[in-house]
Parts: C-alpha cells; structure tokens; sequence
C-alpha cells in the first residue's frame, strides 16, 4: 500500500486539475486555493449527499441560507467580538508567527530541527490575542459605525432565524437547521494543504432540543455522524471519536467530541459535535432584545438546547483524498488510483472509442455518452493511447470505463472495466445505462487495507 504524504495528495490535485494554488500567476496567495473541474464536481458531490443524509431523507431538519455579512451586533452577542481569537507570538528574529498553543508543533524559521523559543537567538514576544475575523466596511463612510465581519462560521446566521423558522416553517423541538456556505478566519498558522484555509465552506446544523434531551442527542449526532464517514468509505480505522476534556471545551459546552481522521498531519479534527446549551439563543435574546424561545401548549416553554454538528468540505475534501490515494504496479507498471466512493467520486464512468480515428467507433461512444451524461457526469475522452486514457480516468478516481470497440461493431457490446478490481466484462450497449445505474447504488467498500 501507498505511504500517503500530503506532498502527493497535493501533486496530484494539482496534476489533476482538482485544486490550484489561488491568484497563482501573482504568485499565489498564501493558504488560498481555487477548485477546478474536478474539485468543483467533488465539492458539489460531499455537499449533496451532506445535504441529502442532513434535510432530504429527514422529516426534521430545515434548509437556510443566510447571508455572509451580518449585523455587526450578531458578533458581539455571539462572544466573536470579544473572543474569538488565538493567542499570537511573534519572533523578533526570524519574522514568523506562531499559535502560542501550538509552539510544540511549530517549527522555528532559522533552525527547522529546533521549535520556536529553543535557540539562543529566538526572540520571541508575549502572547497577544488575535482576532481571527476579517473586518470589512460596509457602505461609503469609512468608521467605527460602518465596520463589519465576514462571516466566521454559519452557525450566527442559524440562531438569528431561530423565530423565522419557529414560526414559518411551524416546527417544535426536537428539530433542525442546516446550512451550507463560506466562512472566513483569519488563521494565524493555515497550511497542510485544505486542511486549515482563510477561506472555506462549511457546513453546520443547529438541532434544538428540549434540555432534558439534549445528552441523548448529543450522543445520536456524534454516532450519525461518525456513520456518514463510514458509509462514503472512510476507513475506520482511520476515524477516531475524541471527547473534550472538561478545560478543553468551550465555557459553554457541556459536551463536544470530535470526529478525527488520521491525516498524514497525524490525527485531526475533521468535524465537531457539541452540546451547546441554551448559551446562543440566550446571548442573542439578550443582545436582540427578542425572545428566543420555544412556547407550547399549555404552560410549556423554555430556551431550546442547541447540538451542533459542524464541518468543511474542506476537511472531507482532504480525508477523502488521502483515504482513497493508493498506488501499485500492474503488468509491470506503475498505477496510481484513486479509489473513491462512487458517490464521490467527480465523474461516474468514462465513454472511451478504443480506436478514435475510427468514425463508426466515435458515433457508438457518442451516442452512449450522450444517453448516459442525462442522469450522471460521465466524461467522453478520445485522447491518446487506451492505456494513458485509463490511466488519466484512475486517477481522477473514475469508478467505471465503457470501452467500444471491434467487437462493438460486430455485436453491439462494450467493455466495462472496473477501476479497483481491474476486472473486464462485456455488456450489451443498450443495457449499459441500466447497469451503470445499479452499480452506482451497489454498496462499495474500499479494497484498500
Ligand atoms: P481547529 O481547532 O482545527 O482550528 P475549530 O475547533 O476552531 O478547528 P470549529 O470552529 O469547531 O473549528 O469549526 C467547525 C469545523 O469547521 C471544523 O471541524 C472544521 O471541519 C472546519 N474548519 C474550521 N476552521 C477551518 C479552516 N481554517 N479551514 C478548513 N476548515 C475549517
């Protein structure tokens, strides 16, 4: 099995055409980057089957999409303004600035074998509190009154609708809000890749519960979660569930576990799931002015108890990359693959004439990629030698290649070519779409050890 390093997860995006460096042509802005085709067509996948596992297939959960730039007062209520910051340490010496909590992984810029604060000559300055969200101004005059915030997670945007949504969409708790967007940190140290960016999307569900439940949930989301991970191939080996520590959580928080994955960083957070307790719809009741609260029949009423299952695409983006990477030599040459979920996976099959010059073979393939790029993304190539061909649609991860060929023309079947087993069979051209169909609902479990 591959040993899988961050450097060939970035290789190959790049090779591939998934992720590129952002702005690169200026020369890059660091810890940016800009999704081609095939990272736009894997993004789009991990959002909607998030979406689908989170409000399509639930009778409780809501969709919301609120906006990026919020009223400023949504931030001080929430504690962003105050406190949403890491603590800064800069070297006199040497120019760079570390996370203070995170000196221990940090390596010093003049001595790399050495950690920031090691060596005579590291300068270092006390820690300082950085805010992490990035100030804009809204409007012409440039003033205290205009400042703003881009967004640093959704979640805010979640709590401000809680009435809307209460009322319009005529719910009682036990139920949710999902949301799916941008969000913007400042990181002092982003790097590793997607792994930690300014920019990035995330995607959070608020699910409000009677107080008394709210453990019972808590414990139902991590498992759900978890589970989602393991159902789009994630191995389990390499997932972990880690509890906070009671002076690891947020002041607020009764409970928070979060979802790792063994990335080739070492284990990480990939999603968190907590019990945030009736700390945000209180903060804004008091903040806003209205009432945030569930009223029932009867005497019945009281401040929901918020669980918070929240994420990146990024992050998932990533484990996926890492968990489906895989290399190995076949008849003597080197292959590389990615073995993704079919689900995930950016394009489902490839439509491949074995001979392009030939002008019956080139009408056959058209005409099933047409009949196939209906209902999937499917790719049609004619581009070089079969060999390079597959080759090219492994490592994009294609799960499935319907070749035409000589035999196509004698009785119209083609070859499907199976991208983890390798295996070939034939089929009848016009039962393909069928198969396909089914193969793409077939459970799939990775071949990888
Ligand atoms: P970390 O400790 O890694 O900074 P966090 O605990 O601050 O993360 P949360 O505020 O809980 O993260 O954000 C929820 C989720 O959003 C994380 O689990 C992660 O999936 C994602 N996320 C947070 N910050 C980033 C980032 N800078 N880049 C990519 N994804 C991020």
């Amino acid at each position: 099995m591959a040993d899988v390093t961050m450097d060939k997860i970035v290789s190959l995006s790049r090779r591939r055409g998934f992720v590129f460096p952002s702005s690169e042509i200026y020369g890059g802005m660091g810890s940016t980057y800009d999704y081609g085709h095939y990272g736009v067509l894997t993004k789009n996948n991990i959002r909607s089957l998030w979406f689908q596992a989170m409000v399509q297939e639930r009778d409780d959960i809501v969709a919301l999409d609120s906006a990026i730039i919020l009223n400023p007062r949504v931030w001080e209520a929430s504690g962003h303004v105050g406190g949403f910051t890491d603590p800064l340490v800069d070297c006199r010496t040497c120019k760079l600035r570390f996370r203070a909590d995170q000196i221990e992984q940090a390596s010093c810029g003049r001595r790399p074998s050495k950690h920031p604060g090691e060596t005579p000559d590291c300068d270092l300055t006390e820690a300082r509190q950085f805010n992490l969200m990035f100030k804009t101004q809204v409007g012409a005059l440039e003033d205290e009154s205009s400042t703003a915030y881009l967004r640093p997670e959704t979640a805010q945007g979640i709590f401000v609708n809680f009435k809307n949504v209460l009322q319009l969409a005529r719910r009682k708790p036990p139920f949710g809000i999902a949301q799916v967007g941008k969000s913007f940190r400042n990181e002092i140290t982003p790097g590793n890749f997607l792994f930690r960016v300014r920019e990035f999307e995330q995607m959070e569900m608020e699910f409000f519960v009677p107080p008394a439940d709210a453990e019972r949930w808590y414990r139902y989301w991590v498992d759900e979660r978890f589970n989602w991970y393991l159902k789009y191939g994630l191995r389990e080996s390499m997932l972990r569930k880690r509890e906070h520590s009671a002076e690891e959580r947020s002041h607020y928080s009764s409970g928070t576990t979060d979802i790792e994955y063994l990335y080739p960083i070492g284990w990480s957070e990939l999603e968190g799931v907590a019990n945030r307790g009736d700390f945000d719809l209180t903060q804004h009741t008091l903040h806003s002015g209205t009432k945030l609260e569930f009223v029932g029949d009867g005497t019945e009423r009281y401040t929901p108890y918020v669980i918070e299952p929240a994420v990146s695409i990024e992050r998932i983006f990533v484990a996926m990359l890492v968990d489906a990477y895989d290399e190995e030599v076949v008849a003597e040459r080197d292959r590389t693959v990615l073995r993704l979920h079919p689900a995930i996976a950016p394009v489902k099959a490839a439509i491949l004439p074995l001979i392009p010059r030939n002008a019956e073979m080139v009408e056959k393939a058209r005409g099933l990629h047409d009949e196939l790029r209906k209902q999937h993304m499917v790719e049609y190539d004619d581009g070089g030698q079969i060999g390079r061909r597959y080759r090219r649609q492994d490592e994009i991860g294609t799960p499935f290649a319907f070749t035409i060929d000589d035999q196509t023309l004698e009785d119209d079947t083609v070859t499907v070519r199976d991208r983890d087993s390798l295996a070939q069979a034939r089929l009848p051209i016009g039962g393909v779409r069928v198969w396909l169909e089914e193969a793409l609902e077939r459970p799939w479990r990775t071949p990888k050890a």
